[in-house]
């Protein structure tokens, strides 16, 4: 049996199901979690969809999104499955990772650093965005799609593809987003809730970062404090995105951001435009991603050491590389 069948099986055998994604979501996680979610309810089952990181402001308005649980309200809750979606190890869950080994445990996810956690893996790289893998499982599923369902299944898709610009926008990307524009998903909403809806404040952080940027041989970075993210009015979602205006420099093949907040905790962000693999230097960190996009945290961290550390890693990884 292949792998969606063996998870519509499973599914189809149960009825409390708890479907969580990753700390620091992004558009794809929440789109997944809550994609899958609203489709699982569909169907009758008694379930919930949870984060345990707070959502950005901006996808409230997205079908779904404002149901998700927090981690509190479903501490007494006994799922007879868990599935994990868009998280490529058990840390990356929050809170809910003491869970995993008490319940049965599905994981859906595209990254090829994946470490296979679950009872079921459904792991596939060639999916630009968890969302599509989320998309097809419920058709699986038989779940029917309005227009809210389809533009919030939309976003996934769109973020994970850099609004259909990055290397992994294939034919299969354009296809789903296709498919969900036909059932009624709205792009220009999403596109919009998500990208024009800036505040003033994040624009003077962007020019901060700017200002903190060193750009060397194929290389670009820069560092938010976090005493910059209080100055500015800001938290750390604010700087989503800005990394890849780095990696949109003329000449660069990698960017990085090293961020922190809340204070002592530190996420670095590795963005590459055509040849470095940069899921290979996360990974080397304890941290994990795709080719193109990559991540690692540290916590009780100074910001100029993790600096200091990430870039001299990477331009070894460079300097090794072939291009
Ligand atoms: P971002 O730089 O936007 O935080 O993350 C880019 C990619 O790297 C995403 O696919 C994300 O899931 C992954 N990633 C970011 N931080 C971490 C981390 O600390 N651990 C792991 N395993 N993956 C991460
Ligand atoms: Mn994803």
């Amino acid at each position: 049996m292949n792998k969606i069948a063996s998870i519509v099986s499973q599914i189809n055998q149960t009825q409390d199901i708890l479907v969580i994604g990753h700390v620091m979501p992004d558009g794809d996680d929440i789109s997944s979690v809550t994609s899958l979610t609203l489709g699982l309810k569909q169907l009758g089952k008694n379930c919930f969809g949870s984060i345990d990181y707070s959502i950005p402001e901006y996808y409230k308005v997205f079908a779904g999104v404002n149901e998700l649980k927090a981690y509190e309200d479903l501490c007494d809750f006994v799922p007879q499955i868990i599935i994990v979606v868009d998280s490529s190890s058990p840390d990356r869950v929050g809170r809910f990772q003491t869970m995993l080994s008490k319940y049965r445990t599905i994981v859906i996810d595209h990254h090829a650093t994946n470490t296979l956690f679950g009872d079921i893996n459904w792991i596939d790289v060639s999916a630009a965005a968890t969302a599509q893998m989320v998309y097809d499982l419920n058709k699986a599923l038989g779940v029917l799609y309005d227009a809210e369902l389809a533009t919030t299944n939309l976003v996934g898709i769109a973020t994970d593809s850099g609004f259909f610009r990055f290397s992994n926008t294939s034919e299969r990307v354009f296809r789903d987003a296709a498919e969900l524009v036909q059932l009624g998903a709205k792009p220009y909403f999403v596109a919009s809730a998500i990208l024009e809806n800036r505040r003033p404040e994040q624009m003077r952080l962007y020019c901060l970062m700017v200002n903190h940027m060193t750009v060397e041989d194929r290389m670009a970075y820069s560092w938010i404090s976090y005493e910059d993210y209080l100055k500015h009015n800001c938290v750390d979602d604010d700087s989503t995105g800005f990394i890849g205006e780095m990696r949109a420099l003329k000449d660069i093949e990698v960017a990085i951001l090293v961020t922190e907040f809340p204070k002592g905790e530190i996420h670095v962000s590795f963005r590459s435009k055509n040849w470095l693999d940069v899921s290979k230097i996360a990974s080397t960190l304890g941290g994990g991603g795709h080719a193109r996009a990559a991540g690692c945290s540290f916590k009780n961290a100074q910001i100029e050491s993790v600096l200091t550390e990430v870039v001299n890693l990477t331009r070894d990884f460079l300097q090794g590389g072939t291009k």
